[in-house]
């Protein structure tokens, strides 16, 4: 860890170089020139420049490279890019930081099928976090799960094989760490040791009622998995997390995203997050602007206190309100006009804010009333078909405005209701991620006439929807997205996954091109969080939050784009990431000044 700081730090004293001479200009100067590679601006007027500068933090200039240098002073740092593509930082429209940054730094066994892995994983869980610290969670055997399913497996014969942990397993390994972790689907949890006898589960407990202590056939002794009621004997005695374990599991999430080129973020943040979030941006280490996101029935305490959408500053602030319509694919309960093809009588469900007075509808017209921008989940057919008729009569007795209505995944749309994103003025805030993840089960569960309406990005964008990309990092509980903009970019153009199935894209006739997808992650999410004027294109005056790439992201070919590489990540004018090796930069820098 300290070793990797280190690193880090060479690497950005690396691209911070060479000073030059003045040239007896009068006026500002810049910080920071970037030259030597190409600057895609995402502006219309100026797609692609030659050099780019920076001052206060702020785009400062960019066209040719004579233009720039005319605000070159003796203090301007001038960085070669070698070759390298400079766009706007990719901005994620959607994610769980919080649940990431637990994964990050506690335990993720999304993946974990065996004991081998489980011990591994355990062991760095255990040297990760702070002494004391529980290891909780874990999600075992989604992958597992979701492979015997495909495979046509049964329910019952995936039950009957499933990986089965004990406690047998972890205890020598935690002899002092308590641990609770659970199935992916929370029916089954395992308790070691050290959690056992904290809450008072021994061999002599009777089983709680509606729960059950699993015990071995020949000792008796508890295995460790625990059921029902028996899960929460463990729960009650777990102490809450400490503040100090937040920002450490923060600070790895904020690398992470630093590291895949992302510069902002519209988060699903709760309270607890909320602090964590202001410690940081206090300390200067808020790598990530975030916008964050309340959920839709807390407009009224909020604008009870005088908060609008947009309240807070450049670095951390609230953004618009979260709601829900419906349930979520992975578990069919995503709701739909027609039952679903393989669980006929299952139209999926309704939220509790749809259920629960005042109701949504009421929600999203009262929020958007007192500038509160509601967004709101919807995912199946009837869910977005419903959601864009309470927009339309929120718009109807608000009055015509600038509402900027979000649909949150909008992922089955029927034919009709794509033009109706373009009429309301709805920003599709979709996650095309989750299209090479789903298209390996989706025409299983909604058949083939209504896939077409599936992460249907260029129906959408072509329905005049504002089409916002993001990932929905880290994903549901049986599923991991990466808050990687280049593979949610590579998801988009190909409709293919990772490894290149199927051949010419899934519904290829629904593949973007490469600029529409860039402009999903950069502008698009600027103007959904009214930021358009501040960010999201590389035009002066504009925050310096820059992304920059080791190839030409429009010239790769579409199945390469997985493999383009982050070479730096700048938020505000500063350096937050630099990968190994771009430090060659240094004596490319150095010629360039004495060139000139
Ligand atoms: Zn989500």
């Amino acid at each position: 860890m300290r070793n990797s700081l280190v690193l880090m730090a060479v690497a950005m004293a690396a691209l911070v170089v060479a000073t030059m001479t003045v040239t007896g200009r009068k006026g500002p100067t810049a910080d920071m020139i970037l030259v030597g590679g190409t600057i895609y601006t995402v502006e219309p007027d100026l797609p692609r420049a030659r050099a780019l500068a920076i001052r206060g933090g702020r785009i400062f200039a960019v066209g040719s490279e004579k233009q720039v240098f005319k605000h070159q002073g003796p203090g301007t740092v001038v960085t070669e890019l070698d070759g390298a593509f400079v766009l706007p930082g990719f901005i994620d429209n959607h994610t769980h930081f919080e649940y990431a940054a637990q994964l990050l730094l506690g335990i993720n066994l999304l993946d974990c099928s065996d004991s081998r892995t489980l011990v591994e994983r355990v062991a760095g869980a255990r040297d990760r976090l702070p002494a004391g610290a529980w290891i909780v969670g874990g999600d075992w055997g989604a992958y597992e799960e979701w492979a015997m399913g495909s495979a046509g497996g049964r329910a019952d014969e995936v039950r009957a094989e499933r990986f089965k942990p004990h406690r047998s397993m972890i205890d020598s390994l935690t002899p002092e760490t308590p641990v609770l972790l659970n199935r992916w689907d929370r029916t089954e949890y395992l308790a070691n040791a050290v959690a056992l006898r904290l809450a008072g589960i021994t061999r002599a407990a009777p089983d709680p009622v509606g729960g059950n202590i699993e015990r071995d056939p020949d000792t008796g002794e508890p295995t460790g998995i625990l059921t029902g009621a028996a899960i929460d004997l463990v729960r009650e005695v777990i102490p809450p997390k400490s503040f100090e374990q937040r920002v450490l599991e923060s600070r790895l999430a904020l690398q992470r995203l630093a590291e895949n080129g992302v510069t902002g973020i519209h988060d699903i943040t709760r309270d607890e997050q909320m602090r964590v979030f202001s410690y940081l941006r206090d300390r200067g280490e808020l790598t990530v602007r975030v916008y964050a996101r309340p959920t839709l029935d807390r407009w009224s305490s909020l604008a009870a206190v005088g908060i609008r959408s947009g309240f807070g500053d450049e670095h951390l602030k609230i953004g618009g309100l979260k709601g829900f319509v419906d349930g979520i694919m992975g578990n069919s309960s995503a709701r739909f006009r027609r039952p679903y093809d393989h669980q006929p009588g299952n139209n999926g469900s309704w939220r509790t804010m749809v259920l629960e007075p005042p109701g949504l509808p009421e929600l999203i017209r009262a929020a958007d009333s007192v500038g509160l921008t509601p967004q709101v989940h919807a995912i199946g057919d009837l869910a977005v078909d419903t959601l864009l008729d309470w927009f339309e009569s929120a718009i109807e007795r608000n009055g015509p405005g600038d509402h900027r209505f979000r649909v949150i995944h909008a992922q089955v749309v029927e034919e009709d209701d794509f033009k109706r994103f373009g009429q309301l003025g709805i920003i599709a805030e979709v996650q095309p991620y989750h299209a090479i993840d789903d298209m390996r089960w989706m025409e299983e569960r909604i058949g083939h006439e209504r896939s077409k309406g599936a992460y249907a990005f260029r129906s959408l964008m072509e329905g005049g929807a504002i089409l916002s990309f993001g990932s929905d990092w880290p994903g549901t509980n049986a599923s991991w997205y990466p808050a990687q903009p280049l593979l949610g970019i590579y998801a988009a153009v190909t409709r293919q996954t990772l490894d290149g199935q199927p051949e010419g894209g899934w519904f290829p006739e629904q593949r973007l091109d490469v600029g529409s997808a860039i402009r999903a992650y950069t502008i698009n999410n600027a103007y959904a969080a009214r930021e358009e004027d501040e960010k999201g294109s590389i035009r002066v005056g504009k925050l310096a939050d820059l992304t920059i790439l080791d190839r030409d992201l429009l010239a790769t070919e579409p199945g390469e784009i997985k493999n383009v590489r982050v070479l730096a990540t700048i938020v505000g004018g500063q350096p937050v990431y630099v990968a190994p090796g771009f430090d060659g930069l240094a004596d490319s820098v150095t010629e360039t000044a004495r060139a000139r």
